[in-house]
Protein backbone atom coordinates (compact mmCIF):
# COMPACT_ATOMS: atom_id res chain seq x y z
CA UNK A 1 0.00 0.00 0.00
CA UNK A 2 1.77 3.09 -0.63
CA UNK A 3 -0.16 5.06 1.76
CA UNK A 4 1.03 2.35 4.51
CA UNK A 5 3.59 4.17 6.95
CA UNK A 6 5.87 1.48 8.55
CA UNK A 7 5.70 2.54 12.39
CA UNK A 8 9.03 0.47 13.13
CA UNK A 9 10.85 2.88 11.19
CA UNK A 10 13.84 4.66 12.89
CA UNK A 11 12.35 7.90 13.76
CA UNK A 12 9.43 6.01 15.90
CA UNK A 13 11.81 3.82 17.18
CA UNK A 14 14.97 6.11 17.93
CA UNK A 15 15.15 9.44 19.85
CA UNK A 16 18.33 10.52 17.52
CA UNK A 17 16.54 9.56 14.32
CA UNK A 18 13.66 11.42 15.44
CA UNK A 19 15.45 14.59 16.05
CA UNK A 20 17.61 14.09 12.46
CA UNK A 21 13.69 13.56 10.92
CA UNK A 22 12.66 16.90 12.79
CA UNK A 23 15.95 18.65 12.01
CA UNK A 24 15.48 17.97 8.07
CA UNK A 25 11.94 19.20 8.48
CA UNK A 26 12.60 22.02 10.02
CA UNK A 27 16.24 23.48 9.16
CA UNK A 28 16.15 22.68 5.49
CA UNK A 29 19.15 25.40 5.54
CA UNK A 30 20.80 24.17 8.94
CA UNK A 31 19.79 25.20 12.43
CA UNK A 32 17.93 28.36 12.90
CA UNK A 33 18.32 29.99 16.47
CA UNK A 34 14.85 30.68 17.77
CA UNK A 35 16.26 33.16 19.88
CA UNK A 36 17.75 35.67 17.41
CA UNK A 37 16.64 33.96 14.08
CA UNK A 38 20.92 33.49 12.84
CA UNK A 39 21.35 30.69 10.89
CA UNK A 40 25.20 31.09 11.81
CA UNK A 41 25.73 28.24 14.59
CA UNK A 42 27.72 25.70 15.86
CA UNK A 43 26.72 21.84 16.17
CA UNK A 44 27.77 21.10 20.21
CA UNK A 45 29.26 16.97 20.70
CA UNK A 46 27.12 14.92 23.01
CA UNK A 47 27.42 16.84 26.11
CA UNK A 48 26.21 15.55 29.93
CA UNK A 49 23.97 17.82 31.63
CA UNK A 50 24.12 18.46 35.39
CA UNK A 51 23.68 15.44 37.47
CA UNK A 52 20.70 15.56 39.55
CA UNK A 53 18.64 12.58 41.97
CA UNK A 54 17.06 11.32 39.14
CA UNK A 55 20.23 10.91 37.06
CA UNK A 56 23.01 10.58 39.29
CA UNK A 57 25.55 10.47 36.22
CA UNK A 58 23.49 13.78 34.08
CA UNK A 59 22.01 12.77 31.43
CA UNK A 60 23.11 13.05 28.01
CA UNK A 61 22.29 16.21 25.74
CA UNK A 62 22.58 15.52 22.21
CA UNK A 63 21.19 17.54 18.88
CA UNK A 64 22.77 20.69 20.87
CA UNK A 65 23.53 23.53 18.53
CA UNK A 66 25.04 26.86 19.91
CA UNK A 67 24.24 30.13 17.87
CA UNK A 68 27.22 32.10 17.12
CA UNK A 69 25.29 35.37 16.71
CA UNK A 70 23.11 35.76 20.46
CA UNK A 71 25.47 32.68 22.06
CA UNK A 72 22.70 30.65 23.49
CA UNK A 73 22.14 27.47 23.20
CA UNK A 74 19.46 25.47 21.76
CA UNK A 75 18.13 21.88 20.26
CA UNK A 76 15.52 21.69 17.17
CA UNK A 77 12.43 20.96 19.80
CA UNK A 78 12.65 24.79 21.61
CA UNK A 79 9.66 26.38 20.31
CA UNK A 80 7.84 23.91 19.27
CA UNK A 81 4.93 21.72 21.25
CA UNK A 82 7.68 19.32 22.07
CA UNK A 83 10.15 21.27 24.27
CA UNK A 84 10.89 20.59 27.37
CA UNK A 85 8.96 17.14 27.25
CA UNK A 86 10.63 14.19 29.52
CA UNK A 87 9.20 11.99 26.52
CA UNK A 88 11.75 10.74 24.14
CA UNK A 89 11.17 12.09 20.75
CA UNK A 90 10.51 8.99 19.18
CA UNK A 91 7.15 8.85 20.92
CA UNK A 92 5.96 11.91 20.34
CA UNK A 93 6.68 11.05 16.39
CA UNK A 94 5.05 7.64 17.06
CA UNK A 95 1.70 9.57 18.66
CA UNK A 96 1.68 12.29 16.09
CA UNK A 97 1.64 9.75 13.27
CA UNK A 98 -1.10 7.97 15.09
CA UNK A 99 -3.34 10.66 15.78
CA UNK A 100 -2.90 11.89 12.07
CA UNK A 101 -3.76 8.91 10.46
CA UNK A 102 -6.46 7.82 12.48
CA UNK A 103 -9.68 8.84 10.51
CA UNK A 104 -12.06 9.28 14.05
CA UNK A 105 -9.43 10.27 16.18
CA UNK A 106 -7.62 7.71 18.54
CA UNK A 107 -8.69 7.26 22.64
CA UNK A 108 -6.09 8.57 25.41
CA UNK A 109 -6.15 4.84 26.94
CA UNK A 110 -5.54 3.37 23.56
CA UNK A 111 -2.64 5.92 22.88
CA UNK A 112 -1.24 5.50 26.57
CA UNK A 113 -0.91 1.62 25.65
CA UNK A 114 0.75 1.83 22.10
CA UNK A 115 3.95 4.20 23.18
CA UNK A 116 3.78 2.52 26.58
CA UNK A 117 3.21 5.75 28.55
CA UNK A 118 0.72 7.12 31.23
CA UNK A 119 -2.96 8.12 30.61
CA UNK A 120 -1.91 11.38 31.54
CA UNK A 121 0.81 11.43 29.40
CA UNK A 122 -0.84 10.31 26.55
CA UNK A 123 -3.51 13.24 27.30
CA UNK A 124 -1.42 16.14 27.72
CA UNK A 125 0.60 14.67 23.92
CA UNK A 126 -2.40 14.28 22.61
CA UNK A 127 -3.49 17.88 23.30
CA UNK A 128 -0.21 19.34 22.88
CA UNK A 129 -0.22 17.68 18.77
CA UNK A 130 -4.02 18.82 18.79
CA UNK A 131 -2.05 22.54 19.17
CA UNK A 132 0.23 21.50 16.44
CA UNK A 133 -2.71 20.76 14.10
CA UNK A 134 -4.09 24.33 14.53
CA UNK A 135 -4.40 26.12 10.90
CA UNK A 136 -2.82 29.65 11.13
CA UNK A 137 -3.89 30.35 7.66
CA UNK A 138 -6.29 33.19 9.00
CA UNK A 139 -8.11 34.48 5.88
CA UNK A 140 -11.20 34.37 4.77
CA UNK A 141 -13.20 31.28 3.05
CA UNK A 142 -15.14 31.27 0.38
CA UNK A 143 -14.95 34.11 -2.14
CA UNK A 144 -16.47 35.46 -5.57
CA UNK A 145 -18.48 32.68 -6.95
CA UNK A 146 -17.58 30.22 -4.04
CA UNK A 147 -20.26 28.51 -2.09
CA UNK A 148 -19.76 27.91 1.61
CA UNK A 149 -21.67 25.66 3.63
CA UNK A 150 -22.52 26.21 7.14
CA UNK A 151 -24.57 23.65 9.67
CA UNK A 152 -24.69 23.19 13.15
CA UNK A 153 -24.76 19.85 15.35
CA UNK A 154 -24.68 19.09 18.81
CA UNK A 155 -22.81 17.19 21.09
CA UNK A 156 -24.40 15.47 23.91
CA UNK A 157 -27.30 17.30 25.84
CA UNK A 158 -30.73 18.08 26.20
CA UNK A 159 -32.65 17.12 22.80
CA UNK A 160 -35.32 19.61 23.44
CA UNK A 161 -33.21 22.74 23.08
CA UNK A 162 -31.57 21.55 19.41
CA UNK A 163 -33.26 22.55 15.80
CA UNK A 164 -35.91 20.29 14.94
CA UNK A 165 -34.17 18.94 11.79
CA UNK A 166 -31.06 17.82 14.78
CA UNK A 167 -32.94 15.96 17.25
CA UNK A 168 -33.08 11.77 17.59
CA UNK A 169 -36.13 10.16 17.56
CA UNK A 170 -35.16 8.31 21.12
CA UNK A 171 -32.82 10.51 23.07
CA UNK A 172 -33.22 11.35 26.02
CA UNK A 173 -32.44 14.67 27.57
CA UNK A 174 -29.25 15.13 29.28
CA UNK A 175 -26.71 18.19 30.56
CA UNK A 176 -24.37 19.85 28.83
CA UNK A 177 -25.47 20.47 25.41
CA UNK A 178 -22.14 21.61 23.30
CA UNK A 179 -23.34 23.33 20.06
CA UNK A 180 -20.61 23.07 17.33
CA UNK A 181 -20.72 25.29 13.94
CA UNK A 182 -18.63 24.27 11.16
CA UNK A 183 -17.77 26.66 7.80
CA UNK A 184 -16.84 24.31 4.82
CA UNK A 185 -15.66 25.59 1.02
CA UNK A 186 -17.54 22.86 -1.11
CA UNK A 187 -14.17 20.94 -2.24
CA UNK A 188 -12.09 22.88 0.10
CA UNK A 189 -11.31 23.72 3.92
CA UNK A 190 -13.38 23.77 7.12
CA UNK A 191 -13.34 25.35 10.41
CA UNK A 192 -15.41 24.65 13.02
CA UNK A 193 -16.22 26.42 16.15
CA UNK A 194 -17.40 25.63 19.68
CA UNK A 195 -20.45 27.97 20.36
CA UNK A 196 -21.93 28.67 23.89
CA UNK A 197 -25.43 28.55 21.99
CA UNK A 198 -26.67 28.08 18.59
CA UNK A 199 -28.28 31.90 18.18
CA UNK A 200 -28.22 34.50 15.44
CA UNK A 201 -25.72 36.48 17.34
CA UNK A 202 -23.55 33.86 17.65
CA UNK A 203 -24.24 32.29 13.49
CA UNK A 204 -23.63 36.30 12.47
CA UNK A 205 -20.27 36.13 14.20
CA UNK A 206 -18.93 33.19 13.30
CA UNK A 207 -20.09 33.61 9.39
CA UNK A 208 -18.70 37.59 8.82
CA UNK A 209 -15.65 36.94 10.74
CA UNK A 210 -14.56 33.58 8.29
CA UNK A 211 -16.44 33.92 5.39
CA UNK A 212 -15.64 36.43 2.52
CA UNK A 213 -18.93 38.46 1.67
CA UNK A 214 -19.04 37.46 -1.91
CA UNK A 215 -19.43 33.64 -1.18
CA UNK A 216 -22.80 32.11 -1.59
CA UNK A 217 -23.99 30.96 1.64
CA UNK A 218 -25.69 27.09 1.86
CA UNK A 219 -27.70 26.66 5.03
CA UNK A 220 -30.61 24.65 6.72
CA UNK A 221 -33.74 26.85 7.95
CA UNK A 222 -32.56 27.19 11.24
CA UNK A 223 -33.62 30.76 11.30
CA UNK A 224 -30.69 31.96 13.03
CA UNK A 225 -28.78 32.04 9.26
CA UNK A 226 -31.87 34.09 7.85
CA UNK A 227 -30.95 37.67 8.63
CA UNK A 228 -26.88 37.00 8.17
CA UNK A 229 -27.71 35.32 4.94
CA UNK A 230 -28.47 38.77 2.90
CA UNK A 231 -25.18 39.68 3.71
CA UNK A 232 -23.54 37.24 0.97
CA UNK A 233 -24.15 37.54 -2.31
CA UNK A 234 -26.48 34.32 -2.08
CA UNK A 235 -28.15 32.32 0.26
CA UNK A 236 -29.54 28.83 -0.35
CA UNK A 237 -31.43 27.54 2.41
CA UNK A 238 -31.95 23.63 2.39
CA UNK A 239 -35.49 22.72 4.50
CA UNK A 240 -34.58 20.08 6.58
CA UNK A 241 -36.88 20.58 9.29
CA UNK A 242 -40.15 19.78 6.76
CA UNK A 243 -38.33 16.35 5.77
CA UNK A 244 -37.67 17.77 2.82
CA UNK A 245 -34.02 16.89 1.85
CA UNK A 246 -33.20 18.35 -1.29
CA UNK A 247 -30.53 16.74 -2.88
CA UNK A 248 -30.27 18.92 -6.27
CA UNK A 249 -26.77 19.42 -7.69
CA UNK A 250 -26.36 22.67 -6.22
CA UNK A 251 -29.36 23.31 -3.17
CA UNK A 252 -27.66 21.04 -0.55
CA UNK A 253 -25.38 20.96 2.40
CA UNK A 254 -23.87 17.55 1.82
CA UNK A 255 -20.40 18.32 1.91
CA UNK A 256 -20.70 19.70 5.72
CA UNK A 257 -23.02 16.89 6.40
CA UNK A 258 -20.16 14.54 5.90
CA UNK A 259 -17.47 16.40 8.06
CA UNK A 260 -20.17 16.33 10.63
CA UNK A 261 -20.98 12.87 10.24
CA UNK A 262 -16.90 11.90 10.51
CA UNK A 263 -16.86 14.35 13.79
CA UNK A 264 -19.82 13.11 15.60
CA UNK A 265 -17.87 9.42 15.04
CA UNK A 266 -14.98 10.34 16.48
CA UNK A 267 -16.44 12.02 19.29
CA UNK A 268 -18.91 9.55 20.09
CA UNK A 269 -17.37 6.73 18.84
CA UNK A 270 -13.42 7.55 20.17
CA UNK A 271 -13.61 10.20 22.71
CA UNK A 272 -17.25 9.25 24.64
CA UNK A 273 -17.23 12.42 26.97
CA UNK A 274 -15.59 15.63 25.71
CA UNK A 275 -15.62 18.56 28.31
CA UNK A 276 -17.03 22.06 27.26
CA UNK A 277 -13.03 23.36 28.21
CA UNK A 278 -11.63 20.93 25.55
CA UNK A 279 -14.36 20.73 22.88
CA UNK A 280 -12.43 23.51 21.01
CA UNK A 281 -8.90 21.22 20.81
CA UNK A 282 -11.21 18.47 19.34
CA UNK A 283 -12.90 20.36 16.30
CA UNK A 284 -8.80 21.41 15.47
CA UNK A 285 -8.21 17.89 15.06
CA UNK A 286 -11.24 16.52 13.01
CA UNK A 287 -10.76 19.63 11.20
CA UNK A 288 -7.20 19.00 10.36
CA UNK A 289 -7.60 15.87 9.24
CA UNK A 290 -10.53 17.27 7.13
CA UNK A 291 -8.03 19.72 5.78
CA UNK A 292 -5.46 17.44 4.70
CA UNK A 293 -8.12 14.09 3.46
CA UNK A 294 -5.96 14.34 -0.03
CA UNK A 295 -2.52 14.01 1.46
CA UNK A 296 -1.25 10.37 2.38
CA UNK A 297 -1.23 9.78 5.74
CA UNK A 298 3.02 10.36 5.78
CA UNK A 299 2.24 13.46 4.27
CA UNK A 300 -0.07 14.50 6.67
CA UNK A 301 1.46 13.81 9.92
CA UNK A 302 4.55 16.01 8.39
CA UNK A 303 2.08 18.87 7.85
CA UNK A 304 1.39 18.31 11.69
CA UNK A 305 5.13 18.31 12.76
CA UNK A 306 5.40 20.97 10.69
CA UNK A 307 2.70 23.05 12.54
CA UNK A 308 4.57 22.26 15.57
CA UNK A 309 6.37 25.15 16.29
CA UNK A 310 5.27 28.43 17.64
CA UNK A 311 1.67 26.67 19.07
CA UNK A 312 3.09 26.21 22.49
CA UNK A 313 4.38 29.61 22.98
CA UNK A 314 1.62 31.13 21.50
CA UNK A 315 -0.63 29.00 23.87
CA UNK A 316 1.19 29.74 26.64
CA UNK A 317 1.49 33.78 26.24
CA UNK A 318 -2.68 33.59 26.37
CA UNK A 319 -3.01 32.49 29.71
CA UNK A 320 -0.01 33.69 31.20
CA UNK A 321 1.39 37.08 29.20
CA UNK A 322 5.45 37.03 29.57
CA UNK A 323 5.47 33.85 30.63
CA UNK A 324 6.80 32.23 26.94
CA UNK A 325 9.81 30.06 26.84
CA UNK A 326 9.41 28.95 30.28
CA UNK A 327 7.60 26.41 31.03
CA UNK A 328 8.54 21.88 31.09
CA UNK A 329 6.21 20.54 29.28
CA UNK A 330 5.83 17.49 31.66
CA UNK A 331 3.87 18.27 33.84
CA UNK A 332 0.65 20.73 34.71
CA UNK A 333 1.43 23.96 32.61
CA UNK A 334 -0.92 26.82 32.67
CA UNK A 335 -1.56 26.03 29.31
CA UNK A 336 -2.97 22.50 29.73
CA UNK A 337 -5.51 21.98 32.50
CA UNK A 338 -5.28 18.58 34.21
CA UNK A 339 -6.45 15.31 32.44
CA UNK A 340 -9.26 14.83 34.74
CA UNK A 341 -11.10 17.86 33.48
CA UNK A 342 -10.62 15.65 29.65
CA UNK A 343 -12.12 12.87 28.00
CA UNK A 344 -10.65 10.06 25.71
ZN1 LIG B 1 20.75 33.35 18.30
Amino acid sequence: MENAVDIFAPRFQSADAAREHLEALHWPEGPFCPHCGSLNATRLPAQRGRKTKAHPEGVIRKGVVQCNDCRKQYTVTVGTVFESSKVALNKWLLANHLLCASKKGMSGHQMARMLGVTYKTAWFMMHRIREAMKDTHEGPMGGHGVTVEADETYVGGKEMNKHASKRGKNMQGGKGKQAVVALVERDGHVRSFHVAKVTGEALRSVLVTNVDRGSWLMTDDHSGYKSVGKEFTGHGIVKHSLGEYVRATYFHTNTIENFFSIFKRGIIGVYHHVSEAHLSRYTTEFDFRYNTRKLNDFERSEEALMGSRGKRLIAQNARNPGAANTGALSGATPAFPSPGAGAG
